[in-house]
């Protein structure tokens, strides 16, 4: 892990009316970048590379909606946001987008962003380009994640999550020093609420297919969508999404 002071990104976690603890690094070049690819295949990991390397921000809607788990004053919206979410389904369009909308800051944000998670659905892509448009910025490259179905599932299995710090792990690839426990903190690791049942996870990977996939040709369409195998340890494919990425700007 760099030893970087890290955002705690409490105004994309938290809402637009929490600052950020450690203002946006002053870039010339802020990245602007959405990650697609299925569940499990490792897009939050190569947010965390890229955050650290190009310093832009990790928004992921999905961590929103887990930082928003233990809250007491939960809105009804939010409440049916984490059943659908500890089902596999989809949150509804229309809640997703009223809480990036209300985060518009993170998007224009001089520090950049990599969008983890969000876009889903065609729905969801339209209106981020709506804002974008409205907010005269535009996407460097959208970097999609290729893994067989098969080793995708074995990602999924594996997961761990620290209770502390909130990195996350592979089970036994590579092996953990203490197995159960934090590399980084020591905390203890548990498995993401929706990485198991088996049952849970097969939905994650059938919604994948029918409202995601179809962004695959949508970012294609606009000159966009930069294709990256995603096999190896998460260093390697790091180095190939940088390299990708360098040679398509
Ligand atoms: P993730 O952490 O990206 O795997 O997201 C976990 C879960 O949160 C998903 O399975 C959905 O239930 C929900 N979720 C996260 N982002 C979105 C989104 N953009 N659209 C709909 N549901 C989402």
């Amino acid at each position: 892990m760099s030893n970087e002071i890290k955002n705690d990104r409490a105004s994309w976690l938290k809402g637009p009316e929490v600052e950020c603890s450690v203002p946006p690094t002053q870039i010339d070049r802020p990245w602007r970048l959405v990650l697609l690819g299925a569940p499990g295949v490792g897009k939050g990991t190569q947010a965390d590379l890229i955050t650290q390397r190009l310093h832009c921000c990790h928004l992921s809607t999905g961590d929103v909606f887990r930082a928003a788990k233990g809250n007491d004053h939960q809105t009804p919206a939010m409440a049916a946001a984490l059943q659908c979410m500890k089902q596999g389904a989809l949150v509804p369009d229309s809640t997703v987008w009223e809480m990036v909308r209300e985060r518009a800051r993170c998007v224009r944000c001089r520090g950049g962003f990599v969008l983890d998670g969000f876009p889903r659905t065609l729905a969801q892509a339209n209106a981020l380009q709506g804002l974008l448009e409205q907010e005269k910025l535009q996407l460097d490259g959208v970097l999609n994640y290729e893994l067989p179905v098969a080793e995708v599932v074995a990602r999924i299995s594996g997961r761990r999550v620290c209770g502390k710090c909130k990195a996350v792990f592979h089970e036994t690839q590579p092996p953990l020093r203490v197995r159960g426990y934090c590399d980084h903190c020591g905390g203890q690791l548990t498995q993401r609420e929706d990485d198991r049942p088996e049952a849970v996870v097969k939905v994650r990977l059938e919604v994948y297919e029918r409202d995601t996939a179809p962004l695959i040709e949508f970012y294609r369409s606009l000159g966009l969508l930069i294709s990256i195998p995603a096999h190896g340890t998460p260093e390697e494919t790091f180095e190939r999404s940088l390299k990708a990425l360098q040679a398509a700007n």
